[in-house]
């Protein structure tokens, strides 16, 4: 068992008082490192089978495409851009690139798409292995400023320029809220309206005007509670980022997979940040900004991205809440629903 799912942040219960659903289709695949479930309530069998393949195949081409060091477009961007300060891009990757430029900016720096050396360097590059020790501190250094990268062109042909050799694109921090959109998108050219995607604790809901929401558990990553409960309904991503997901730790420090782009190291000051926002993808990538982020700035860039829900764990076990999340957490408990939980 890896580390993440034995820290599975999120887990996510249907509330079924209100509606019994007819049929309730159940699909567990393996994908972007992690276990995945789909859950579609209102499909008969065959249907719910039909849009869980399309699915299944969909996540598996982008998983391959959008990983910054495999076979796929991604990886061999980053391969001709190792010798190159441009190359051509897909248009849908390279309006994913653009937007996370984007979110780079309005995070000031602390999400960046270009920290794909800095994740290489500290070994967490590879989801099948997880690194053992800690780089030397002269190794560890940051790129320094990623402006210069930039997506130009129109659709057809765009190009990534960097302005200098080298530079590791790694979209890691916002492809499964890319791709939880994607699946969203699928769910509901199929006719779904009652439906559930979780890729390793990050998820989106869909659910049917004025129908119940989803119940989402929201995990104390350092104890066996519920740091809280919220609700979930149509379109909404609750997406989190942690130190308990990749990490090894080395003289009793922890080294985990988010790292600073400021500094060169992983974050610190937050173990864990969960988002909720109808943009999965602005909600992944403000999750890791979050996360870079720390306490003190917490408020600041979740305001500057625009991002209502958000809620952060410092080490002590703080827990620092945005006013509309605050809001959220206590009409969860107040519905008194604690009794359906395992
Ligand atoms: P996870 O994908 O594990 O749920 P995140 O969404 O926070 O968690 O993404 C973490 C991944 O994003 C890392 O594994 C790495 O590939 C990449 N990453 C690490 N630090 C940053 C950063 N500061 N900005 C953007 N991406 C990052
Ligand atoms: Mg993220």
């Amino acid at each position: 068992m890896n580390a993440r799912s034995l820290f599975l942040l999120v887990f996510a219960l249907s509330l079924t008082a209100c509606s019994q659903p007819t049929e309730t289709y159940d699909r567990t695949l393996y994908t972007f490192g992690t276990l995945a479930t789909v859950q579609i309530y209102d499909l008969p069998r065959d249907e719910a089978i039909e849009i869980a393949d399309q699915i299944e195949l969909r996540l598996s081409v982008l998983n391959r495409d959008w990983y910054a060091w495999g076979d796929g477009e991604l990886g061999q961007l980053n391969r001709t851009l190792a010798d190159a300060e441009q190359a051509p891009v897909s248009d849908l990757l390279g309006s994913l690139i653009k937007r996370s430029l984007e979110l780079r900016d309005l995070s000031g720096g602390r999400f960046d798409p270009a920290v794909g050396s800095l994740v290489e360097l500290w070994g967490f590059h590879d989801s099948k292995t997880t690194p053992v020790r800690k780089p030397a501190d002269q190794d560890i250094r940051s790129d320094g400023s990623t402006l210069g990268v930039s997506v130009t062109g129109e659709n057809g042909s765009q190009i990534v320029v960097t302005g200098r050799t080298g530079i590791v694109i790694d979209l890691g921090g916002i492809a499964k809220g890319a791709a939880l959109a994607e699946c969203a998108r699928l769910l509901r050219a199929a006719g779904a309206r009652r439906a559930l995607v979780n890729l390793g604790g990050d998820l989106i809901a869909l659910t049917e005007e004025g129908g119940p929401e989803f119940r989402i558990g929201i995990q104390n990553p350092r104890a066996e509670d519920i740091a809280g409960l919220i609700l979930a309904s149509d379109g909404e991503a609750v997406v989190s980022s942690g130190d308990y997901e990749r990490f090894f730790d080395s003289d009793e420090q922890r080294f985990h997979h988010i790292i600073d782009p400021e500094t060169g190291y992983p974050s610190a000051g937050a173990v864990a940040v969960t988002v909720i926002d109808k943009d999965p993808l602005l909600a992944d990538a403000a999750a890791t900004a979050l996360m870079v982020a720390g306490p003190d700035a917490f408020y600041l860039v979740s305001k500057d991205l625009g991002i209502e829900n958000a809620a952060l764990i410092d080490q002590s076990g703080t827990l620092y809440l945005t006013d509309a999340m605050q809001a959220r957490l206590v009409d969860a408990r107040a519905r008194g629903d604690e009794a359906v939980l395992p």
